[in-house]
């Protein structure tokens, strides 16, 4: 990207380095196995990489938007599974607790998470409550010294494996009484429920958090009572805007896999890339991964800059995810399809970018739902009657 500084192009160099030595050797093994690349994933913390937009006097790198999709798309162009466990950690968690978090709150978590000791979730989705967020019930119940957490959450990445969730729940009876809450693994009454075997980004661990009353301190509460819905849906933007690094990144993948394939494949005596409807399905595939590149980072340089606010973060979050995640699905069908029956195997990664892909159009929000924001921008209240 024509704007990236010096610093964002060393740190792409570093990502890719990164990503071809530690997780492409062991990717296809542990989608088969639906194991996470523990030991890669640690790594992360010795590059500096797991508390990438946390400010450095917090021990984090200090970056930005642009970076972390940077990060995103270099990690997932190799292991998307892997890299949404990294976005689950360092933005979900990491960058909340280091935007949201009192001193002791950070001082507490944030070295071991950002060393890679510690791995993070967020817990906000429920089995009753997705796409209606606000509609969650889990509750914490006030006490004479803290609360009493009851209630579960479902979808939660890193939910199996990981040590420190950043929990939302219910503190009084309105949609928008919302507080967030520090949990600890091994806090009596805190269990991590079930593991989902899944379609794609199977090296991602996806799981439940069960709350049967969590005693909680007053101090793991984090920010004020009743005050979580403005940095939850603020989280959910930058959220998006990252997870869309994460589309661009398979498509890449999936458009290098695919002119390799087309080039070496011969029918008919020629090479497949000498057929037109070849050439017409890698023309496209590579203007949709511009243009959405373009969109995409776009977005994350205006949130750097200070540039989106409010709504606006909203809608231009909304609208890069919803692009990035509809372009890296046909573009890794697109793929399958230039590889004719090897596409279809699992000889080949694309069959599981498309699977991969996927995933990107249903979490952080479906396709609908990034499609209802943008309406709503648009049409104001002729949208809701
Ligand atoms: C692999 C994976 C990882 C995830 N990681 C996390 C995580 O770490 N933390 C976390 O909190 N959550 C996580 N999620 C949850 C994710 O954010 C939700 O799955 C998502 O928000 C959709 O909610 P739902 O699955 O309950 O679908 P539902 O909300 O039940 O939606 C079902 C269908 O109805 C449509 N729909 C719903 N409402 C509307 C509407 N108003 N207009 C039009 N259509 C509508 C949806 O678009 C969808 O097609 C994860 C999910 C997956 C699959």
């Amino acid at each position: 990207m024509w704007f990236f500084s010096e610093e964002e192009k060393m740190l792409q160099d570093t990502v890719r380095q990164y990503a071809l030595a530690e997780l492409a050797p062991k990717i296809e093994h542990l989608d088969h196995e639906e194991k996470f690349n523990d030991a890669a994933f640690r790594k992360l913390g010795d590059l500096g990489l797991l508390g990438i937009t946390v400010k450095e006097e917090d021990g984090g790198a200090g970056l930005g938007a642009v970076a972390a999709t940077i990060a995103m798309e270099e990690m997932g162009a190799v292991d998307a599974s892997t890299t949404l466990s990294y976005l689950a950690h360092t933005i979900l968690c990491v960058n909340q607790i280091g935007a949201n978090g009192s001193p002791e709150q950070k001082k507490k978590y944030l070295p071991k998470l950002i060393s890679g000791e510690w791995i993070g979730g967020m817990g906000m989705s429920e089995p009753g409550a997705g796409s209606d967020a606000l509609g969650m019930t889990t509750k914490a119940t006030r006490t004479a010294d803290g609360y009493n957490l009851f209630g579960g959450k479902t979808w939660i990445t890193n939910g199996p494996n990981g040590d420190i969730f950043y929990v939302y729940a219910k503190t009084g009876e309105g949609k928008k009484n919302l507080s967030t809450f520090i949990v600890e693994r091994g806090m009596k009454g805190f269990s991590t429920g079930k593991k989902f075997s899944k379609m794609g980004m199977r090296a991602s661990p996806t799981g439940e958090l069960v709350f049967e009353d969590v005693k909680l301190p007053e101090s793991a509460r984090v920010g004020e009572e009743n005050s979580s819905v403005k940095m939850m849906m603020r989280n959910l933007d930058l959220e998006r805007v990252t997870i869309a690094g994460i589309s661009l990144g398979i498509a890449r993948g999936a458009i290098e896999a695919a002119t390799a394939y087309a080039k070496d494949r011969k029918q008919f005596n020629k090479p497949i890339a000498s057929f037109q409807q070849i050439q017409e399905r890698i023309a496209e595939a590579s203007t949709n991964y511009e243009a959405s590149r373009a969109l995409v980072y776009s977005c994350a340089k205006m949130w750097d800059e200070g540039k989106l606010v409010g709504k606006q973060a909203s809608v231009m979050s909304a609208q890069a995810k919803l692009h990035a995640a509809q372009m890296a699905t046909k573009v890794a069908l697109d793929a399958i399809q230039i590889l004719g029956g090897y596409g279809y195997t699992r000889e080949f990664p694309v069959e599981r970018m498309m699977r991969d892909a996927k995933l990107i159009e249903i979490g952080a929000g479906t396709n609908e739902i990034m499609r209802v924001i943008i309406a709503r921008q648009l049409l104001g209240e002729a949208a809701d009657q």
